[in-house]
């Protein structure tokens, strides 16, 4: 076979279209990947309904696959495992440039603005092939690349590619979690559930804060202690009360912020404790939202945040998730073949799946 398939993104909420690419020679250092999941994420929704988002795109940055090619040279991962033809891969979504201040002074190579954006940018360059709803994904030297210890492993480096990875990142810009700390993650979407299962990890007590109640029954048999439905709290000032009840009158030790919600972050100021953390994840950039300030002064207040990781975080998530019980059929609710790339989006959208997937078997 010399040719393979792509849905390809040609114009805000058109269907995608399947077209032929040439799966294409693999240079030194470089990668070719037959992809078996790719995350349909909810930016991926976003970006579909934007009439700014560039084209022609293949989707799909949450991804693993089968290594099919390596270019010569390349004998280790990222994380410096050896690989060959044939492993299982999880890969990183930024190629980075390594010639940006980015790159070379800051050292944040998943920041990089300048590099190859895999199922992020358009594909009319080489390498065509970027985004993981298509068939084949080409990688250029840099991408990091990390092993899949087996097959049996796969649903965990998805779970760990698609949000897991960048609560391990988050967390270490916070400094981390300590055990016994009360942490608040705002949202049940898959963002919210890696948090929770992350913070859980760390040995946090967890209060999820969402909606409907299957997900809040799913965040509690991943380890929330508590949660809070936002269909009976309504109101920011109910939530605000609950959690305050809920620890003592204190305020939470940590907040993550994962639901996208226009009170969330104003409401996280007010649940965090004096000289707590406040950690945004993902986050949608066409929103903006208001909160008060004032908050972060009077209480001392440590804010970060992040929508990216570098492949140590990946690896770091994929070991964490071998350990513990996940109830992933309750998660990766659906499965869509690439032709119908479309309707997982339009699925996504509608917030059907916990987390809709592309299924390349299928
Ligand atoms: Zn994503
Ligand atoms: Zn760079």
């Amino acid at each position: 076979m010399t040719k393979c398939r792509a849905p390809v993104f040609v114009g805000a909420e058109k269907p995608l279209e399947i077209r032929e690419f040439d799966i294409p020679e693999v240079g030194p250092g470089e990668g070719l990947v037959r992809m078996v999941f790719a995350g349909i994420c909810g930016s991926d929704a976003r970006e579909w309904h934007n009439p700014e988002t560039e084209t022609p795109m293949i989707f799909g940055h949450e991804n693993v696959g089968v290594l099919e090619k390596l270019g010569e040279g390349k004998k280790y991962d990222a994380v410096g495992q050896e690989i060959s033809e044939g492993d299982y891969v999880a890969f990183c979504s930024v190629a980075p440039c390594m010639n940006c201040y980015t790159c070379v002074v800051l050292k944040e190579f998943s920041q990089c603005e300048r590099g190859i954006k895999y199922g992020l940018s358009r594909c009319d360059s080489r390498p065509y092939l970027r985004g993981g709803y298509g068939e084949y994904v080409h990688l250029m030297p840099g991408v990091g690349i990390v092993r899949i210890q087996g097959k049996e492993h796969i649903p965990q480096a998805l779970l760990a590619a698609i949000g897991n990875k960048t609560l391990v990142h988050a967390i270490q810009r916070a400094n981390g979690i300590s055990a016994g700390d009360t942490v608040v993650v705002q949202g049940t979407g898959p963002i919210g559930l890696s948090a929770i299962v992350q913070a859980r990890l760390c040995g946090g007590r967890v209060i999820a804060i969402g909606a409907p109640s299957h997900r809040l029954d799913l965040a509690r048999s991943l380890g929330a202690v508590k949660t809070l439905n936002i269909e009976e709290l309504k109101t920011p000032k109910e939530r605000v009360r609950a959690i305050s009840d809920l620890t003592d009158g204190k305020g939470a030790d940590v907040v993550i912020e994962a639901s996208g919600a226009s009170t969330a972050c104003d409401e996280a100021l007010q649940m965090v404790r004096i000289g707590g953390k406040f950690i945004l994840v993902g986050m949608d950039m066409t929103k903006r939202r208001t909160m008060d300030p004032f908050q972060v002064t009077r209480k001392g207040i440590h804010v970060t945040g992040t929508y990216a990781a570098s492949p140590t975080d990946l690896y770091k998530a994929m070991l964490d998730l071998r350990d513990v019980e996940i109830p992933f059929d309750r998660i990766f609710t659906h499965k869509f073949p690439m032709v119908e790339a479309t309707e997982g989006i339009l699925s996504v959208d509608r917030l059907e799946p916990v987390i809709g997937l592309i299924d390349h078997s299928r």
